[in-house]
């Protein structure tokens, strides 16, 4: 079945009932408001449509390649929102349904970087989404940033949400989105690890190991 929830449509099946009844639209919605003043995103998003999915065969489908057991929820084109249903993600996923809520403001996040059209530098766009799915940030490091082009997926979450957290601590969350979008902006892939981390203080104001040191 499919309902709207004010700015979201849910596609949804009957076990699933109860958690549509009691979905936190004034929650989602204040979410959504700051995280579109964060992008500074000029527009409304057309109408967030989540799909909750009932099977993996069904979750891999959509997500086009297969499913590890850490990942609960992704984006697709037209602003869709994919997860495993309350129903079925504890025995799909290592989540339970309490990660779902926040799961969604991870990926409306990704929609709006996605919809702002900045390139995906997956450090920045991990590390906001992950600030907005979470209130605080447990991470410490004892090592220095020496690149901002990682690929590893620890690093990218972790070190991206510490980044990020430390630097709304500092400047606010709008000034953040600010600052960090001139940088998104300013990146160049071709650069080399030294001239992006000097790319970085210039744009955002402050050199990123002075930022997350403890
Ligand atoms: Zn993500």
């Amino acid at each position: 079945m499919i309902k709207k929830v004010g700015r979201f449509l849910i596609k949804y099946e009957e076990c699933d009932e109860e958690f549509i009844d009691n979905f936190p639209l004034s929650y989602l919605e204040e979410q959504y408001q700051r995280i579109k003043l964060f992008f500074n995103y000029p527009n409304e998003l057309s109408t967030i449509r989540i799909n909750f999915h009932y099977s993996k065969e069904d979750f891999e489908f959509f997500y086009g390649s297969k499913h590890e057991n850490w990942i609960s929820a992704f984006t697709s084109h037209k602003t869709t929102i994919h997860l495993f249903s309350p129903a079925v993600i504890e025995d799909v996923t290592i989540h339970d349904s309490n990660s779902i809520i926040p799961s969604i403001v991870h990926e409306m996040s990704h929609l709006f970087y996605g919809y702002s059209k900045l390139q995906n530098i997956e450090l920045f766009n991990e590390g906001i989404a992950t600030y907005f799915q979470k209130k605080e940030c447990n991470t410490k490091i004892n090592f220095l940033i020496k690149s901002l082009k990682s690929n590893d997926q620890k690093f990218i979450y972790n070190v991206g949400h510490l980044i990020i957290y430390n630097l709304v601590n500092l400047f606010g969350e709008e000034l953040t989105g600010d600052k960090l979008i001139q940088f998104i902006k300013a990146y160049d892939k071709s650069y080399d690890d030294n001239k992006l981390l000097s790319l970085f203080k210039e744009k955002v104001g402050i050199d990123v190991n002075e930022l997350v040191k403890e």
